[in-house]
């Protein structure tokens, strides 16, 4: 690997590793009166903090390599790992750096974890973000402009000045291109996932929590300028499988280089879903608080964290197996995730209506062993290879 690229895919590991956030306090002394604002996963309009001069900072716990010391105190046993290892991060102060927590309504942990920040960090702001789940312009469409406006007056009053439309505008333009170069690598990956592995797209992906929009866009097409010049990446005779279920609570990275060391190129997923839920690019013309309404009626991804009338489900996902020519899906969720192990027999019985083959299996933030996952995708891949030559 080029040392350009490996200090590339290098940098965004470290920022990913980084449990005391020391770019985000780095950002915040490089600007007087800066400030920056949490969010757990999945959709916020990343907009409005940036257009209000603060800075957005992706929470998606700690992974493998935090010990829970008093996480487990503050959670029932049978629920997924992501709220005991962000709860550990703030009470040993790690996240002190944030001076606000917004917590989107994906399920019933992230409700109760924005109850016990609002009891634990009295001082700090937190908002509960009820993303709707009607999507007519009358009744949700009414409902999340409230909420926005709400969001916008309580980021003014915290940066200490308004959120103009202009600025608001200019910050739609950001994320566009930040989601459109996005986009761009995953056509790439699907095209070429060789060259573009998974185990790296998703290092340079994961650097957005931490980064200003604007670097992480330059990171990204770093990255887009510098993989296809690696002469030793081949094809291989690999399983093109999409992989669905971790868009909150992330799996560990030797997950992700267990399944292409055991024969799958991983060519769509769900990875951290938040960074491209809206579909396309949002309007930087006219009023752009409706921009942001009209985008999430209109255009939020498909997943189980939102509103599906009955037998819509499935329908993005057979779509993503056809136009990613994947031969596969891997179900791969976090252990009692709800949202995603609810809606997989909705998704199972679309694949099995169109013979797409599929496997399951659980992680979590902190598994460290992946010789059975190993096993279990290696077969998965197998087969597949051997009904597609069949
Ligand atoms: S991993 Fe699933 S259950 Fe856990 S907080 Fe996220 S969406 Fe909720």
């Amino acid at each position: 690997m080029s040392p350009e690229l490996a200090n590339l895919i290098q940098r965004a590991q470290e920022l990913n590793d980084d449990f005391e956030l020391t770019a985000v306090r780095a950002w915040k002394e490089a600007g007087a009166g800066r400030k920056a604002i949490g969010h757990m996963p999945i959709y916020v309009p990343r907009e409005l903090i940036h257009a209000a001069g603060m800075l957005p900072v992706g929470i998606v716990g700690a992974g493998e390599r935090l010990e829970i010391i008093r996480g487990d105190a503050y959670f029932q046993s049978y629920i997924c790992h992501i709220p005991r290892s962000t709860i550990e991060l703030a009470l040993s102060r790690r996240l002190d750096v944030l001076d606000g927590m917004l917590f989107p309504s994906i399920c019933d942990v992230i409700r109760n974890l924005s109850g016990m920040w609002t009891m634990l960090f009295p001082e700090r702001y937190v908002r509960y973000v009820d993303l709707p789940q009607n999507f007519e312009p009358a009744t949700g469409g009414v409902y999340w402009r409230r909420e926005l406006e709400t969001l916008r007056a309580d980021l003014a009053r915290l940066s200490g000045r308004p959120i103009e439309d202009d600025a608001l505008r200019h910050s739609i333009a950001v994320y566009n291109e930040n989601r459109s170069t996005i986009c761009e690598l995953y056509r790439a990956r699907s095209r070429q996932p060789w060259i573009y592995p998974t185990s790296e797209v998703y290092v340079l992906l994961r650097a957005a929590n931490v980064l200003p929009p604007e670097d992480h866009t330059a990171l990204l097409r770093q990255y887009l300028r510098l993989a296809p010049l690696e002469t030793d990446r081949r094809d291989r005779d690999q399983s093109r499988v999409v992989l669905v279920g971790t868009f909150c609570e992330q799996p560990p990275l030797g997950l992700l280089l267990t399944l292409e060391r055991a024969g799958c190129w991983v060519v769509d997923d769900d990875l951290l879903l938040g960074l491209r839920w809206i579909m396309g690019d949002i309007s930087c013309d006219g009023d752009p608080l409706q921009a942001l309404v009209e985008a999430f009626l209109t255009r939020s991804v498909e997943t189980a964290a939102r509103y599906l009338p009955e037998g819509k489900h499935g329908g993005a996902l057979v779509d993503s197996v056809r136009r990613n020519r994947a031969e596969g899906v891997i179900f791969c969720a976090p252990s009692f995730c709800d949202p995603a192990l609810l809606e997989q027999p909705m998704l199972v019985a679309a694949l099995d209506r169109e013979g797409i083959p599929h496997t399951q299996f659980k992680y979590s933030e902190d598994t460290g062993q992946f010789a059975v996952i190993r096993e279990q995708a290696g077969t998965f891949s197998d087969s597949i290879r051997l009904w597609s030559q069949a």
